[in-house]
């Protein structure tokens, strides 16, 4: 059996009902097989960055696995299609966007997968809902960092 490794997935959403769309992501990442869901955050609302239409809902989640990191990512994609998601063109609007952000401590730079994701620092409606649930993985100047984008917990 192979161990089991902590990750942490960013869920986003600003159409249909983004909030439902969220919550709902929250439960089938529980019910992926090999999957276990640690812990969750709160729901967020954000404006959208490099983007349009409506407000963002985001939240972080704390995942057990025993999937490997492709297989995870390879689920995430199957939940997003589950949910309509389109890729009409870079950063539109979506129904559902899960990003692997953390997997263990592992550094992978493949053609599909970069983890730690490569823009996570950049983005307030990652780090605050990371540093909610899990603290000792964001240091205070990250967080000051993206001080400057406004972000609601709701
Ligand atoms: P961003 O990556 O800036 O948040 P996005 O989420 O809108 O943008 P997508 O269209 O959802 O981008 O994903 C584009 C590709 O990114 C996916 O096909 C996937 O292979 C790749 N990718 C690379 N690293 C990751 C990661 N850590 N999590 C999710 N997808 C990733
Ligand atoms: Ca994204
Ligand atoms: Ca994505």
């Amino acid at each position: 059996m192979r161990a089991a490794v902590t990750a942490f997935v960013a869920l986003g959403a600003n159409l249909g009902d983004p909030q439902a769309g969220v919550t709902g992501a929250m439960e089938c990442l529980a019910a992926i097989d090999g999957v276990r869901l640690i812990r969750r955050s709160a729901l967020y609302r954000t404006a959208p960055i490099d983007s349009s239409g409506p407000d963002y809902i985001n939240a972080v989640v704390e995942l057990e696995t025993i999937l490997t990191a492709s297989d995870l990512l390879a689920e995430l994609q199957r939940i997003e299609q589950d949910a309509g998601r389109t890729r009409p063109y870079r950063n539109a609007p979506r129904s559902l966007d899960l990003d692997l952000l953390l997997f263990g401590d592992a550094r992978i730079d493949s053609a599909t997968l970069t983890v730690p994701h490569p823009r996570m620092l950049e983005r307030a409606f990652v780090l605050v809902p990371l540093a909610e649930i899990a603290p000792h993985r964001v240091s205070s100047s990250q967080l000051a960092a993206v001080g400057g984008q406004p972000i609601t917990r709701i």
